[in-house]
């Protein structure tokens, strides 16, 4: 018999319980991957298309294919079901909103044409749900969670399939073109994200719990394989825990863990607020725009929002003191924040943005909702020598040490750098 697995967010042969199941299970196999015209890839389109070629090579070395189909992901899987008459179709189970709708159309239509649907877990390192506290629904807050989940036994690591067999004469498809500007510091697939975890173990974990703090020195970068799912959660979390250093780390894909449960328990958390703080946001486009722009005259507010836009990524501190920012001191709306950054951030995903996004905004299921990041202080201590921001914000890169995150105590005006657009009595 052959069995369909549609792909999502699950790019990778290592660790895939859908596509390992169903190579040890069916006859044949044909991973799927449909390009949606209604999910509007954003400034992610070339780290996904690098994905899906990865993939396609890794899967033909195992004597299979990455079938590619363009439409919507449904009627498309079941077109190619009646085809190959398919048996099945096997997927990673989402949890954001529309995916599921998603997975509801396609249980549905499965039913209709008598195919076995079925949804693995594959995007976390413990499926959403599976945790509940006692007494209770669902955990809202974090430590209870993470006390829970770093006693929980996780599943096996999964090998790559000994071979995919994919049946006689199926078209594999075009894969979407490359964008002629590609965009961001990382390139996509399984193979680069396989590379950068192994380097990552042998050398920057080691100084993860002293350093992740510091805004210049890069965390693991990992977060766009993981939202694309080239490599495996389960995988890296396996394999950090078992070396010097790991607990701070596996930590925080324990955070990555917990808002996918809290998206899946709170489905309408994505745009509204858990815990609303203010009747009414300032409406002030300009102020938005310049905060967009890295252009608000608070240095290391600004090289955060500069290493968004050149890299496609931005460092997990500058990202809580750039959305502080944002919704506390300028009273602008946390949507607007996590759409700009939905649009350019490579990992961006539902649950991650707007689950952290709410945390900043002190409108999440946080238990300090009212903390408020002095960006001054902060910058001082994330990037003690400014060396951060000499890196992103060139004009005040001659400014020594850490002078250069109080511009406005220059003597002379800084060329082409605004002034701060808060008042300065605010910043300190
Ligand atoms: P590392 O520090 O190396 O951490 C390893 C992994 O742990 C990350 O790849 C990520 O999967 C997970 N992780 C770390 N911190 C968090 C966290 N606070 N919440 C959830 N998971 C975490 N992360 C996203 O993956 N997608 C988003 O859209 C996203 N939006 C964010 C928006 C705001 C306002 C803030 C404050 C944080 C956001 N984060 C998001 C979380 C975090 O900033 C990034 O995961 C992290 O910076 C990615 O870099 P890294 O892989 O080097 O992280």
């Amino acid at each position: 018999e052959t069995v369909i697995v549609l792909l999502t967010r699950d790019l990778r042969v290592h660790d895939n319980p859908a596509l390992a199941e169903a190579c040890e299970q069916a006859r044949h196999v044909v991973p799927l991957f449909v390009v949606d015209p209604a999910i509007e890839p954003r400034h992610r389109a070339d780290f996904l298309s690098c994905a899906l070629d990865d993939l396609r090579s890794r899967l033909r070395e195992l004597g299979g294919d990455l079938v590619v189909r363009h439409g919507d992901p449904v009627a498309e899987a079941i077109k190619l079901a009646r085809q190959v008459q398919a048996a099945g179709i096997w997927a990673a189970a989402d949890v954001s909103t529309f995916a599921r709708r998603r997975e509801e159309r396609l249980a549905d239509a499965c039913a209709g044409e008598r195919l076995d649907f079925r949804l693995f877990s594959g995007l976390t390192v413990v499926p959403p749900g599976d945790l509940v506290p006692i007494g209770g629904d669902h955990y809202r807050v974090f430590t209870p969670y993470w006390r829970v989940w770093s006693q929980t036994r996780k599943r096996r690591v999964l090998d790559p399939p000994a071979q995919v067999r994919l049946p006689a004469n199926v078209d594999p498809g075009t894969l979407p073109a490359p964008s002629p500007k590609p965009f961001g510091l990382l390139k996509g697939g399984e193979t680069e994200g396989r590379r950068r975890l192994d380097e990552w173990l042998g050398g920057g974990l080691a100084g993860y719990a002293q350093g992740h703090d510091l805004a210049a020195v890069r965390t693991s970068m990992l977060s766009p394989y993981l939202r694309f799912g080239c490599v495996s959660p389960v995988e890296v979390v396996t394999r950090s825990a078992a070396l010097p250093g790991g607990e701070d780390y596996v930590r925080q894909l324990c955070w990555r863990d917990f808002y996918y449960q809290v998206a899946s328990a709170f489905p309408e958390l994505p745009r509204r607020d858990y815990r609303p703080r203010r009747a009414t946001w300032e409406d002030d486009a300009e102020a938005a725009e310049a905060w967009r722009q890295g252009m608000t005259g608070v240095p290391i507010v600004d090289a955060g929002m500069r290493q968004l836009r050149e890299e496609g990524w931005m460092h997990n501190r500058l990202r809580m003191i750039v959305g502080s920012f944002l919704t506390k001191r300028l009273g602008i709306d946390w949507r607007i924040g996590a759409d700009h950054f939905n649009d350019l951030l490579l990992d961006a995903d539902i649950p991650n943005n707007c689950g952290n996004w709410q945390w900043v905004a002190g409108t999440g299921n946080d238990t300090r909702p009212n903390r408020v990041l002095n960006p001054l202080r902060q910058a001082k201590k994330v990037d003690p020598d400014g060396e951060c921001v000499r890196r992103y914000v060139p004009e005040l890169a001659g400014l020594p040490g850490s002078t250069v995150h109080e511009p406005w105590r220059h003597p002379a005006p800084v060329p082409g750098y605004p002034a701060p657009m808060l008042n300065e009595r605010l910043l300190p």
